[in-house]
This record gives C-alpha cells, structure tokens and sequence, in this order.
C-alpha cells in the first residue's frame, strides 16, 4: 500500500451521472470534491440513455447539448400484438447516447472545480467513522465523506454490506441503423413490448441515426436475454445480427430497506440499488440521490448533522411512494399482463404514465414513507415467491 494520502472534504467514486452531479453540485458549493473513476472518458455504460423529463428536471442545468432526440409519444404493445399510442404535446423522455452524456456530465463536474481522475479504480471502501478511506491502486484517499457512486458492479455497496439480492433484474440491448429500421411512425416515439420477458418488457427507443433495440427482466433470467431480443427484432423486421454494440449489465433493484448509508459514506444511483423497478430506469434514481446526498454532505461539512441518516430519510421519502407504485404495477404485469395492458392502453393510463416521467403529480398518495415501505415490501415478497425455483 503507497504511504501518501491525500484528504479531500468529498470523495466520489465513480462519474457515472450519479458521481458527476453529486460532485458538481458539491464543488459550485465550494466542497473540495476528489472524482475517481476506473474508465477512461468518454466510455460507454450499456443502457437505453432515455432520460425522463422527470429525471431531467432534477438537474440545474440543460442536458439539450446531448439531446438526441425528444420523445413525445409512447406505442405500448401486448405480446407482439395489440397495440395502442398515447401521444402529448410535450416531451416526456429526452433521448441521449451515455457516452456523450456521461462525458457532459463529467466535464461539468470538472468546470465546477470538482478533481476529476480518470483511470484510477477504486478497490475497497473503508468506512471508518470518522474520515472513511477509498484505497485503490496507487493510491489512498480520506474523506470527510465518501460518496459510493460506482454502479452496479462497483465495491462501495459491499462497505455498506449490500449485495445482490434475488429481485436483481438485468437488460440486454443493442443499435440498429437507422436505415435497416426506418418505420417513420417511430420518429419522435418509443414503443414498449409488455408481457414478453419475465420480470421486464422490451423496448424500442429512437435516436437520431439509430434505435436502440433491448429488453429487461429477471436477473435470473440472463442466459434468456438472447433469444427475447432476437424475437423482438424478429418482431419488427430485422435480423439480431445486425445489431450492433451488444451488450448487458446489471440493475440492481435492493429497494430503500437495505443500507445505503453509513456514518460518513454514503451510496448513490445504482450503487444504492434505487433504480425504478418497473421500467428499469435509474437516472432519475441517480440524479436525486445525488441531489440529497450532496445536501447531507454540505450539512456534515457545516456541523448542522453528524451522519447520512437525514439523506436515508429525504430519500425514502422522495422516492418511497413511487417504489411502491412500481412494485405494485410490476406485479400485475406478471401476473395478469393483459389487465396491465389494459391499464396502460386506456385514458387514464395514459395520463398517469405521461404525469409520472414529466414528474407532474396527477394522485396523491397519503402514503407516509414507512407505509410505502411495507406496501413495496407486500409486492416484492408476492413477486419472489411467485418465481418458480427452477427458473432461479
Ligand atoms: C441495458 C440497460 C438499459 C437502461 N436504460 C435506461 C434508460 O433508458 N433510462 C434510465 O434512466 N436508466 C436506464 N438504465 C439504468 C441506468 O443505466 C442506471 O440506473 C444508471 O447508469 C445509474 O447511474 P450511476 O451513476 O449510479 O452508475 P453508472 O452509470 O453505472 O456509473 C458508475 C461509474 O462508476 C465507475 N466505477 C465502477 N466501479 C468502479 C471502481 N471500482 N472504481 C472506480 N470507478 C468505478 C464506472 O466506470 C462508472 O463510470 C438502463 C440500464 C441497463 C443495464
């Protein structure tokens, strides 16, 4: 282990959109913020880069230089068949490329004054009470707080002692030219396919050159992912081998029970597994576990509070309700898929759905957090007890 240390007031690990917000938003504060990331920028992180309004508007500033392409309209289809458009005025999801953004998102970081390294993997997160320690190799950083935002597959979690847990899901996806799929209907809309992965759906997202083809479902259900994206291809004229830049990562969906803060460090995005269990997305997730994270650290560095228990709190309270919400409509789409179709497709359904990613509130739910806890905890033990141990 190298003998110099460096002390920094925040340490992130990661720059994922997470890590980066968390740090830009710390270092316009004045925060003395050390980033650290094993890849090099730009890179790639599989995903389907479909930024909702709603996730959007978490941000304080425009993502419009890395806008793809607006989406205003949502085709959801019942297994390759019914099929129904709700189309809005407005933008509902801001289409981007992760590379382009993640590479944005960092350099703002980096223009706030945040310390950017890039390269630099982290191995073990060490939360000592006090000043928690991020050792890598070569190196070795105290922080006053260390924020865990490095992903699914990161280490900070394991400090936290989080882990996979059986309701994991996992997305496989990949880019078609846009010559080989050039169905007009789909500029400007996104077209989600219910009821054809256990545990998730498949989707069709336009970009501007390209669409991205992929589906998402059950962690367990990985070594399927193949053959569900190849009927989804099948299912709208082109060929799997056409598709370019396949791959897969983990989402991991642990839920706001499991422990995403200790006394200095605290995880972020998908490192605190708070993505949307429903549709898979977690930018949104992301952006405003950054945002409270950022404002618990600024307390802690003021002498206002001693630890991250507020940032557990605001953030079982901003995104509890709607967990829930997910968990439940998670459910019925497994188990009665033609019902949560029918949902989706009707009037109502489409007004939710567009109230939900513009993150316009359309119901109120006097749900308090605890109760959104044990009602999201009712529909993942429903879930996981309806998979069959064979399919685990
Ligand atoms: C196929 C797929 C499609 C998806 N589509 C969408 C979508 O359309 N919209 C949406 O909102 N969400 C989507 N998601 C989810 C979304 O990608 C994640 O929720 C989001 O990337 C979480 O951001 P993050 O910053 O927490 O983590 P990440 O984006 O994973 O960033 C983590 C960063 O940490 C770094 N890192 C990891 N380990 C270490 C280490 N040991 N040391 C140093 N650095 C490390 C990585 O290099 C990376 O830069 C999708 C996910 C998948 C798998």
């Amino acid at each position: 282990m190298p003998g110099s240390v460096e002390h920094f007031d925040a340490v992130i690990v990661g720059g994922g959109p997470a890590g980066s917000t968390a740090g830009y938003r710390l270092a316009s504060a004045g925060v003395r913020v050390l980033l650290l990331d094993r890849a090099v920028f730009p890179r790639d992180k599989p995903c389907g880069g479909g930024v909702t309004v709603r996730g959007a508007r978490q941000l304080p500033f425009s993502l419009d230089p890395v806008v793809d392409e607006e989406v205003t309209a949502i085709d959801f289809r019942l297994r390759y068949g019914l099929a129904v458009r709700h189309a809005y005025d407005e933008p509902i999801v801001l289409m981007t490329r992760r590379s382009r953004l993640d590479a944005y998102l960092l350099d703002k970081a980096a223009e706030a004054g945040v310390e950017v390294r890039q390269g630099a993997r982290v191995r073990e997160v060490l939360p000592h009470p006090t000043t928690p320690e991020v050792r890598g190799d070569g190196f070795r950083a105290l922080g006053t707080v260390v924020l865990g935002a490095d992903g699914a597959n990161g280490v900070s979690a394991a400090a936290l002692g989080g882990g996979p847990v059986p309701w994991d899901a996992i997305a496989y996806e990949g880019n078609a030219d846009r010559s080989l799929y050039p169905a007009k209907e789909f500029d400007g809309s996104m077209l989600f396919e219910v009821g054809t992965v256990p545990g998730g759906y498949g989707w069709i997202f336009p970009k501007s050159d390209h669409a991205n083809f992929g589906v998402g479902g059950w962690f367990h259900e990985g070594p399927q992912m193949k053959t569900h994206l190849r009927r989804l291809c099948s299912a709208h004229g082109i060929s799997m081998d056409d598709l370019t830049g396949l791959r897969g990562y983990r989402i991991p969906l642990r839920g706001t029970g499991s422990p995403i803060a200790g006394r200095r460090v605290a995880l972020i995005g998908d490192a605190a597994g708070v993505a949307d269990p429903l549709s898979g997305d977690g930018m949104f997730e992301a952006f405003t576990s950054a945002r409270l994270a950022a404002e618990n650290t600024m307390a802690i560095l003021d002498g206002r509070v001693r630890d991250f228990a507020a940032y557990r709190r605001r953030l079982r309270a901003e995104i509890g309700r709607h967990s829930a919400v997910s968990w439940w409509a998670k459910l019925i789409l497994e188990r009665r898929p033609a019902l949560g179709y029918k949902v989706a497709a009707s009037r109502l359904g489409g007004k939710l759905f567009y109230g939900d990613v513009r993150g316009d509130r359309v119901v109120h739910l006097p749900l308090s957090p605890r109760m959104a806890e044990a009602i999201e905890g009712a529909a993942r033990r429903r879930l996981f007890s309806a998979e069959a141990p064979s399919s685990r």
